[in-house]
């Protein structure tokens, strides 16, 4: 395979997801779409497949019946991944996103999931979505290492001037690294750290000043 030719590792595949509908036919198209998302994450050799799960359901304002439509998507998923070598890895949303892209907003609440849906399945920690939550080291310690299937890093702006497109390097906003990157190897993470800096303005920089930037502020986060 051309990558592990290069030498390189495929830590996860992002993405699979929006697992909530409004019938069972965009149902069935929902699980077709993630197992097809399954199949392509162990053809690449990734160890996890995370699942952005989608905000409320189409027309609706409820979002329990969103959280009840995940727990049975993903129940049905996991029956398709079982044995495959790829887990299934739930990554709760900053709350900002609560009605289009994840209903699942907190690091418990994500675990709850894992609970309900049982099986082989954990979660992913983006320190974008879960810096604020002050319940973040209890669902750390609750995950452990056999849960923990991502880490995930980008900043957080002050102020945020786009809800999607503008997650700041490490180190030029107000999220301390050092501190829950200690919460996450103490819980058991021994993983790599993807860095994941959705952005307009570094997206339109050279890459390798971005990597350049990157690798000399992450050594500056101790
Ligand atoms: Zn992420």
């Amino acid at each position: 395979m051309r990558i592990a030719d290069a030498g390189m590792v495929v830590t996860g595949l992002c993405r699979g997801g929006y697992l909530v509908h409004g019938d069972a036919t965009q149902r069935d198209a929902i699980l077709d779409d993630n197992r097809r998302a399954i199949d392509e994450a162990n053809a690449l050799g990734a160890p996890a497949l995370c699942f952005v799960v989608g905000g409320l359901p189409p027309g609706s304002r409820d979002l329990r019946a969103g959280r009840a439509q995940i727990v049975e998507v993903l129940s049905r998923l996991a029956e398709h991944s079982a044995g495959s070598g790829v887990r299934l890895g739930v990554e709760p949303l900053h709350p900002m996103y609560a009605a289009d892209r994840s209903c699942i907003s907190t690091l418990a609440s994500a675990l709850d999931v894992c609970d309900a849906v049982g099986g082989d399945i954990g979660v992913i920690v983006d320190t974008y979505h879960v810096w604020w939550d002050p319940d973040l080291d209890a669902g750390l310690q609750r995950a452990g290492a056999a849960r923990l299937l991502g880490w995930h890093l980008a900043d957080w702006r002050v102020p945020t001037r786009d809800l999607l497109m503008d997650r700041a390097m490490l180190g030029e906003g107000v999220i301390d690294f050092a501190a829950i990157e200690r919460m996450v190897r103490a819980a058991g993470w021994t993983g790599l750290s993807e860095v994941e800096i959705f952005s307009d303005e570094w997206n339109a920089r050279d890459p390798s000043d971005t990597l350049a930037v990157l690798a000399s502020n992450y050594q500056a986060l101790d």
